[in-house]
């Protein structure tokens, strides 16, 4: 992206985070950006109707009081110690904002979701890059005695792997002085989540989203949970940038959806279940397989390199995810569909690598 010459020179170094492909164009079976391929439940449907249409004349609650109540009774935590976004990306920016200055740099993975670094810069904190191990596991060890805010995706994006809470538990004991922010983007698929230590750590921030188990992507809706204190900070933030930030329609689409229970779980284990028969088929295959606790597989083969792999899937209909980053260049992020499109996803690779 070229710049104005009006453009901050503050912000000259910024690159900006590079969404995955939303392609207008044709017909994709879309493997590439972890949306749910199931659509939105019913009772969304039924809670986004003409009346609340015609009802957007007016501004929506900057307290989120209904959705931040339906949040709290759903999780077993006082609304005082919710606070929603416009997608969890603006929750996690609020959070660089509010923990992170030119002494608290922002600690992260090498290999994690993209936009931690760019949050850093935009907001001008420095950063530490604190690579994973050569198996991509990450061990808290690294991550003590640093000074820094923390913030750790688990499940891990794009390698899907999952710490257990007793090992976050380690980092938030060793550095009570600085917030660790636990991004559960993907606990929903198998994970076990930080959320029943907020009331023990003070220092605990857990991000949550509705755009992977819930269907939810593009309402754009997250939430963090947390100590009171560190949520009536991340609220200063928000009062002090944007006070409606999320619209009436998916603040009662998120309530829908959130009560909604028995559609939570139908399609959070048809994907669980659909994730562990195609890491089966493609370990048939000869990838190797990470040992994913998200709703995509990270997956490589030595038969084809990643990117060539990416571009032949495309031709082919099939979008996955490839990073041309250190690392990670032989490997794709699999986000897991329907059963079907599994299936397409294979009878595809198949092709490629018999051609
Ligand atoms: C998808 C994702 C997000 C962003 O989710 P939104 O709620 O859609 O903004 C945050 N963190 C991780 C690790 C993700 O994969």
């Amino acid at each position: 992206m070229t710049m104005s010459r009006y453009f901050t020179s503050a912000l000259a170094a910024l690159e900006p985070y590079t969404p995955g492909e939303q392609p207008q164009d044709r017909r994709y079976i879309k493997l590439n950006t972890n949306e749910s391929p199931y659509p939105a439940g019913p009772q969304v449907v039924k809670a986004v109707n003409a009346d609340e249409v015609r009802d957007l004349r007016l501004y929506s609650d900057p307290a989120c009081t209904g959705l931040v109540n339906a949040i709290a009774a759903r999780y077993g935590v006082k609304p005082t110690q919710v606070m929603p976004g416009n997608g969890s990306d603006e929750v996690l920016s609020f959070a660089v904002r509010a923990f992170c200055d030119e002494q608290t740099p922002l600690a992260y993975a090498d290999i994690t979701y993209g936009f931690y670094g760019v949050w850093a810069k935009l907001w001008g904190v420095p950063d530490r890059v604190i690579p994973l191990r050569e198996d991509f596991t990450l061990n808290v060890e690294d991550y003590l005695g640093l000074g820094a805010t923390v913030v750790i995706a688990n499940p891990n994006a794009p390698t899907g792997l999952a710490l257990k809470p007793a090992q976050i538990e380690r980092l938030l004991q060793a550095d009570p002085d600085h917030v660790v922010i636990v991004d559960e983007a993907y606990v929903d698929f198998g994970a076990e989540s930080c959320v029943p230590l907020i009331n023990e750590y003070e220092n605990l921030l857990v991000v949550q989203t509705f755009s992977k188990s819930r269907q939810l992507a593009g309402a754009r809706l997250g939430f963090a949970m947390g100590n009171a204190k560190l949520i009536a900070d991340l609220n200063r933030v928000k009062f002090s940038l944007n006070p409606y930030n999320i619209n009436r329609l998916t603040l009662k689409a998120g309530k829908a959806a959130l009560e909604d229970t028995d559609y939570f779980d139908k399609t959070r284990a048809a994907i669980v279940e659909t994730r562990g028969w195609t890491k089966q088929q493609l370990e048939a295959r000869g990838f190797a397989v990470l040992d994913s606790r998200s709703n995509f597989l990270f997956a490589s083969t030595d038969k084809k390199s990643g990117g060539e792999l990416y571009l032949k899937l495309k031709e082919k209909g099939v979008l996955v995810r490839h990073f041309d980053a250190p690392r990670i260049s032989n490997w794709l992020r699999i986000t897991i569909g329907t059963p079907d499109d599994m299936t397409a996803l294979l009878r595809a690779l198949d092709e490629i690598l018999e051609g």
